[in-house]
């Protein structure tokens, strides 16, 4: 039975990575079986559909895999927030504080027309310093973001306090 099939058995834990002392939720493994990525991609299709997305924005480079996927399909359109750099043309940029340093993550200026609703998808939330940067980049260019969702969600991160609107994921852990 696809539909029972627990998909926590498909993420692969792979301790100190990419540092010492980091317990790091591999989706490779996900990925490559197609009926657990299937059942992953069929259950985020229920969540979001009644938020009636016209775009659904995915954070590079895993939400890339989650969101073009999911845009095909609830027929959306799909749009990408990439690492600085990497998008031709005008963009805005949001540079936001890592545990040492920064980055800075870019949207094109016309990705979404003003007024569309956005979901922000990506593959897992930790702090939500991420999720909550590619929210605020969708707002400058016009979205209304109506949620954000992710396969895997790091409870004791506390990350969805970070973010203002519905936070949807599939599978969470303590
Ligand atoms: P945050 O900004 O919420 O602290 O971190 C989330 C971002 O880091 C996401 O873009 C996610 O891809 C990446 N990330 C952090 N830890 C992990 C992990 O254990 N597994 C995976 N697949 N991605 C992670």
């Amino acid at each position: 039975n696809v539909r029972a099939m627990d998909i926590k058995d498909h993420i692969r834990h792979v301790p100190d990575f990419p540092k010492p002392g980091i317990l790091f939720y591999d989706i490779s493994t996900l990925l490559a079986h197609a009926g657990a990525w299937r059942e992953t991609v069929r259950q985020l299709a229920d969540t979001i559909a009644p938020t009636h997305p016209d775009i659904l924005v995915g954070i590079e480079s895993r939400g890339f895999l989650v969101a073009a996927p999911l845009a095909l399909a609830l027929g959306c359109g799909f749009v990408m927030v990439r690492k600085h750099g990497k998008l031709p043309g005008p963009t805005v940029p949001y540079t936001y504080d890592l545990e040492y340093g920064s980055d800075t993550i870019e949207i094109q200026t016309d990705a979404i027309r003003p007024g569309q609703r956005v979901v922000v998808l990506d593959d897992l939330l930790a702090t939500g310093g991420t999720l909550n940067a590619a929210i605020d980049l969708c707002r400058k260019v016009g979205g209304e973001v109506v949620a954000a969702a992710c396969i895997i969600e790091l409870n004791f991160l506390g990350g969805r306090q970070r973010i203002d609107v519905p936070v949807h994921s599939i599978v969470s852990y303590d």
